[in-house]
């Protein structure tokens, strides 16, 4: 009978940080979802920036922990390979007193930042509304793939010793000398339990017997924009903050397009796109932006926020001795993450010192963004890599083979989408799909109807409705 350090419920992006660092300080740890793949909730529908962290309440656990994740990002995304675009922020309006109190409110963070004038603003963002006289400038500001963060980070893990368990529904946890925790499809032992599971946590807390929160959710939506539409969006570019939310701000990706939204409405847990939402989104972004063409979007999605109070909730469970609960992980858990990885070792009594003989894994770059003597040598011994499967990306048969041989085995679509861009262009999988469904199928040796879009229950086909021959 194996005995785990920990079990992480929730595969998001903080589930998968404190995972990855358990298994860098040599722990055995389990880390568990409902879902067929990591960052399939919160973590993969978001803004994707790396906060500098002007904007928390001081003291407070978001201020703090977004610093210092903010702090860690650049040297884990260069142990990864992972993209991280040091683009900088604005956040832009004519009330200057608004401003100057998120200078003051930055200083107190330790973030540091600038007030631009109207010309400064223009010089750098020539979409801007030409109405906008002020801006406060976060030096420190970045974007990243949120999804391609969370899954280097868990291949990273699995390489160290870390396993992962998918597609579980948890149905019990005892506790006896260790938990033991039965799930659909077995059982298993740990010292102690994480609960990262989101949206999810009450459902987890229940079974946990740990205590339950109240949480609210709130839906964020956006737009998100062709490559080839060169509107130049060299920062993140933010209206003045309100109570709810940070408002409707314009966003470059790491792939060289741009985002514009999210709204903050009252929902349910559910990630559905709303005209009222996209409305909103193109009534409020014109205070800020001029002349957006909405015509050039190629996808809207959605994200749901899960909020608990003002602050995050990190602790130990008072209730059952050996859980840590993770609740409200709302903005800026993206940022923080890293950081709540470390906080989560100090609950568990563990000494954040690192192994020395880790091992590195092989970044996610794509044929095209390699070298050309590397592309060349790839030609020349690999015919996938002449094979291009998603046209708008140009993303290579040689590249989908890649994601599909990672330490994180991946069976969906939309799993392959995340780490290689696959239908994530102009025509938006409309070309690569069948194509798609066919590798995996291969290469994880099931049949083309089991392949899965993205979750259990998703299969993409029931059957053949005409003889296909293939070539
Ligand atoms: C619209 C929007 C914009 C945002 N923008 C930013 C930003 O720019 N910067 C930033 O720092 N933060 C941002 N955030 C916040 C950030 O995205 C989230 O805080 C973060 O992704 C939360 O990660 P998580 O791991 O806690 O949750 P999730 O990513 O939701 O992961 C929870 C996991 O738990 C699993 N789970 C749920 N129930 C169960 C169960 N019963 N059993 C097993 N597994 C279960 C789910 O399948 C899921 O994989 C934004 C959030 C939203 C919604």
């Amino acid at each position: 009978m194996k005995i785990y350090d920990c079990i992480v419920i929730g595969a998001g992006v903080v589930g998968t940080s404190i995972f990855n660092k358990l298994t860098r300080i040599g722990k055995t740890c389990l880390l568990l979802d409902k879902a067929s793949d990591v960052a399939t909730g919160a973590s993969k529908a978001n803004s994707g920036i790396v906060h500098a962290g002007y904007d928390p309440k001081p003291e407070s656990l978001k201020a703090k922990l977004n610093v210092r994740g903010n702090k860690l990002y650049p040297q884990i995304c260069q142990r990864l390979g992972v993209k991280l675009n040091h683009c900088g922020a604005l956040v832009v309006g004519n009330d200057l007193e608004k401003i100057e109190s998120l200078h003051q409110r930055a200083k107190l963070n330790g973030v540091k930042t600038e007030i631009w004038g109207k010309q400064q603003i223009q010089n750098k963002v020539p979409c801007i509304n030409d109405d906008i006289n002020s801006a406060l400038y976060a030096v420190d500001s970045y974007v990243v793939s949120p999804y391609l963060f969370t899954i280097s980070l868990a291949d990273e893990a699995i390489l160290n010793g870390g396993e992962i368990a998918l597609e579980e529904d948890l149905i019990s946890v005892k506790k006896k000398d260790c938990f033991e925790i039965t799930t659909k499809k077995g059982t298993y032992y740990s010292n102690h339990i994480i609960n990262s599971a989101g949206a999810g946590y009450n459902d987890v807390a229940k079974i946990l017997g740990t205590e339950q929160k109240p949480l609210e959710f709130r839906r964020g939506e956006y737009f998100v924009f062709d490559k080839t539409y060169n509107l130049d969006v060299p920062c993140t570019i933010f209206p003045l903050p309100s109570v709810v939310s940070k408002g409707i701000l314009v966003t470059p990706t790491v792939d060289g397009n741009f985002l514009v939204g999210p709204t903050s409405d009252e929902s349910d847990d559910c990630t559905k796109v709303t005209s009222k939402g996209l409305q909103k989104i193109k009534e409020n972004v014109m205070t800020t932006i001029k002349g957006i063409n909405f015509k050039k979007s190629i996808r809207q999605f959605s994200g749901i926020r899960v909020i608990c109070g003002n602050d995050f909730v990190i602790e130990k469970s008072k209730l059952v001795d050996g859980v840590i609960n993770l609740a409200g992980l709302c903005s800026p858990a993206l940022t923080s993450a890293p950081a709540i990885a470390e906080m989560v070792l100090d609950l568990l009594g563990y000494e954040n010192k690192e192994l020395d003989n880790l091992k590195q894994i092989e970044p996610y770059v794509m044929f095209k963004d390699k070298p050309k003597d590397e592309q060349q040598k790839l030609l020349a011994t690999d015919e996938n890599y002449k094979n291009i499967v998603c046209k708008c990306e140009k993303i290579t048969k040689g590249d989908i083979l890649f994601a599909l041989n990672r330490p994180l085995k991946v069976h969906s679509v939309d799993g392959v989408k995340r780490r290689t861009n696959a239908g994530m262009g102009g025509c938006q999988g409309g070309f690569c799909f069948p194509k798609v469904v066919e590798n995996i199928a291969q290469e994880n040796g099931i049949e083309f109807e089991k392949v899965l879009k993205e979750n259990r229950g998703s299969e993409v086909a029931v059957g053949e409705i005409r003889e296909v021959h293939h070539d």
